[in-house]
């Protein structure tokens, strides 16, 4: 009897104090990805403050947020982040906001099943590298903005259709200049498993060095297989990431002088984080107009050197 009634006080204390926390927002947008900030802010216009966690050349399915960022992810009036385990270590975190009922939403999970690459239970979360799906993820991205801020909704209704129609220009254009690439050569050989979507959209058969997270070292075993089919393919060029160290691309390279066939370096791809801020490749458009075009030009295709929209050498 003492002990239900000492009991009743403090679980009544402990609800007020969730739902005063789930009040205590500063209004902010937070995304972790630069490829969600960005779509976020192209949407959202002057209407939000979007605050980006996980910047240039850095990887996300590692990275621990600092303490601060922390805090900005729990005081944010919404969370947008990419889902399907892509942010790894922040997990526990975006978990906790929605125990708290604060907004937040994990944007490219929710599409149709036929849109994903690998199992059910985990899905390649590299989605943005499929225009026409990312399209889609900007459609969610603009609906969670009308949620958020129902004044504006109509507004970013507008912004989200003018921004998919950018997508898919870039996407057309995609599929306009993989075909140049000569059949044989058309396979793309980069450090980790983030293409698979680019090659099912666009038509390039797409090996990985390591597996699809970063975090295992690939074996040696792998990588004769690779050096193998380099050599037996003619395969002119491979790729380094922004955001993955070079080692493992290098070993690569080595192997194939060894057995007497060149393969260079056809460039450096943005993965899974875009190029500096405030630049053309540090736009989600930008970096993907840069992804496609060295592709197709070190792979043997003709694509304009400046991208679809002659931007890429500004
Ligand atoms: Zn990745």
């Amino acid at each position: 009897m003492k002990k239900s009634l000492l009991l009743a006080p403090l679980l009544f204390l402990g609800a007020c104090t969730n739902k005063d926390e789930a009040a205590k927002t500063d209004g902010t947008i937070v995304t972790t990805v630069g490829m969600i900030g960005d779509v976020t802010r192209q949407i959202a216009g002057d209407k939000q403050e979007v605050i980006n966690i996980i910047g240039e050349g850095t990887d996300p399915h590692t990275y621990q947020p600092s303490k601060s960022e922390i805090d900005k992810i729990q005081k944010a009036g919404l969370v947008l982040y990419n889902g399907h385990f892509l942010e790894g270590k922040m997990g526990s975190i975006l978990k906790s906001r929605a125990e708290r009922d604060n907004p937040v939403s994990a944007v490219a999970e929710g599409l149709a099943e036929v849109e994903l690459i690998g199992n059910g239970d985990h899905p390649d979360p590299h989605l943005w590298m499929d225009l026409s799906i990312w399209s889609k993820v900007a459609g969610k991205i603009g609906d969670e903005l009308a949620a958020f801020d129902p004044d504006n909704a109509n507004q970013y209704q507008k912004q989200c259709q003018e921004y998919q129609e950018k997508l898919n220009d870039l996407h057309t254009y995609a599929l306009m200049v993989f075909p140049t690439i000569p059949q044989k050569q058309r396979v793309l050989v980069t450090a980790h498993d983030a293409f698979s979507y680019l090659g099912r959209a666009y038509g390039i058969e797409v090996r990985g060095i390591q597996g699809i997270s970063t975090e295992s070292e690939a074996g040696t075993k792998d990588i004769n297989d690779l050096v193998s089919y380099l050599v037996e393919n003619e395969i002119p060029a491979i790729f380094i990431e922004s955001s993955v160290p070079e080692k493992s691309v290098k070993t690569v390279i080595e192997g194939a002088a060894e057995k007497g066939h060149t393969v260079k370096i056809g460039g450096k791809l943005f993965s899974d984080a875009m190029g500096p801020a405030g630049t053309y490749q540090g736009s989600y458009i930008g970096m993907m107009d840069h992804n496609i075009t060295t592709i197709v030009n070190a792979l043997g295709g003709s694509a304009p050197e400046g991208g679809f929209q002659n931007k890429l050498n500004d």
